[in-house]
């Protein structure tokens, strides 16, 4: 099969038959499944899926018991998909079906891991998507170096291979082109796409979202970087603070031998700001050694400690 295409909705009713008979329109020429991943609805969109999935024999569905978010959704939508392509697509009718077949070309012909859309005229409310976006995405490519203006966008197009090689999970859904990037995957293309108003529904994230991102953005960064080894990160950080604290001891004591042994008038050690800085380097510094001990502790018993992305093996 080429295609399988992975859509996670939440409360998408009304969208959903419409936004199949798009696909079908859209990938004539393609074999095709679908996965509809029914994040907890309560507004009926299984029985919608259902109708659909009697009517046409690829069409699948996967329910939630409860919301756990568009991450997990993925991930099963992810682990069930047959297709050599993935694509993934939000159920609002904002993404069209009418890009994929370019992306599919672009992993095909030119090579890419993943292909990722970029609303480059974006249909959303512009104080509250916009241009926070635009800010957001800026920062997350200084962290990650991957040069996408639209890293959370929801159209993507992956080789199977990269889907069943990454896990998403928590929120890291905005951080799939990273995640891909650290498994090795690092072939990423990009790609403007046309983006439609919200037909039905509402949407489903808040300003939340950016705070959020933002810590989500800082743990992977932290991950890619220092996750198997946290000593060398805690580790230094911890002696430079320790020495640090060191140094001005030495230099409150010293200071105060001399100028007692020449008969001067000194302070007492414990009467300087200097005297309480030093207290606390020295006492941050043992802190943020043991934060990397533990930190050892626990990459040492990761069950996936020893888990490498072998490419090919003769
Ligand atoms: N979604 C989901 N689970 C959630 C929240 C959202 O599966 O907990 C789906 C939602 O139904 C939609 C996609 O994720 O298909 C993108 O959400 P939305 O359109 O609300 O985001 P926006 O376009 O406003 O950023
Ligand atoms: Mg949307």
């Amino acid at each position: 099969m080429d295609l399988s295409i992975v859509i996670p909705l939440y409360n998408e009713r009304e969208s959903l038959p419409e936004l199949t008979a798009w696909i079908a329109r859209a990938l004539k020429s393609f074999s095709y499944e679908i996965w509809f991943v029914d994040d907890g609805s309560t507004d009926g969109s299984w029985d919608a899926i259902r109708d659909l999935a009697v009517k046409a024999d690829n069409i699948h569905g996967i329910r939630f018991r409860r919301n756990y978010g568009k991450s997990a959704a993925l991930y099963e939508g992810f682990a069930a998909a047959k297709g050599e392509i993935v694509v993934t697509l939000d159920a609002d009718l904002q993404d069209s079906p009418e890009e994929i077949p370019e992306m599919v070309r672009m992993i095909r012909e030119e090579g890419y891991d993943l292909v990722s859309g970029w609303k480059q005229h974006r249909k959303d409310n512009v104080l509250t998507k916009n241009l926070p976006s635009k800010l957001y995405n800026w920062t997350a490519r200084k962290v990650t170096g991957i040069k996408l203006h639209d890293m959370n966008c929801g159209i993507k197009a992956y080789r199977a291979e990269v889907v069943k090689n990454i896990e998403v999970y928590g929120e890291m859904h905005r951080y799939i082109p990273y995640l891909a990037k650290n498994a090795g995957f690092g072939k990423v293309g990009e790609k403007p796409v046309h983006h439609q108003k919200r037909k039905y529904g509402v949407s489903k994230f808040g300003l939340d979202r950016f705070v959020n991102g933002l810590l989500d953005l800082m743990s992977l960064w932290f991950l890619s970087r220092f996750g198997g080894r946290p000593m060398h990160f805690f580790g230094t950080s911890g002696i430079l603070m320790f020495l640090v604290g060191f140094v001005m001891t030495v230099w409150i004591i010293a200071e105060k031998l001399i100028l007692q042994s020449q008969g001067l008038k000194f302070r007492a050690v414990t009467d300087q700001p200097l005297f309480y800085l030093a207290l606390v380097a020295l006492v941050l510094g043992v802190i943020l050694f043991l934060a990397g001990f533990l930190g050892e502790m626990i990459s040492r018993s990761a069950s996936e400690r020893n888990r490498y992305q072998v490419k090919e093996r003769l």
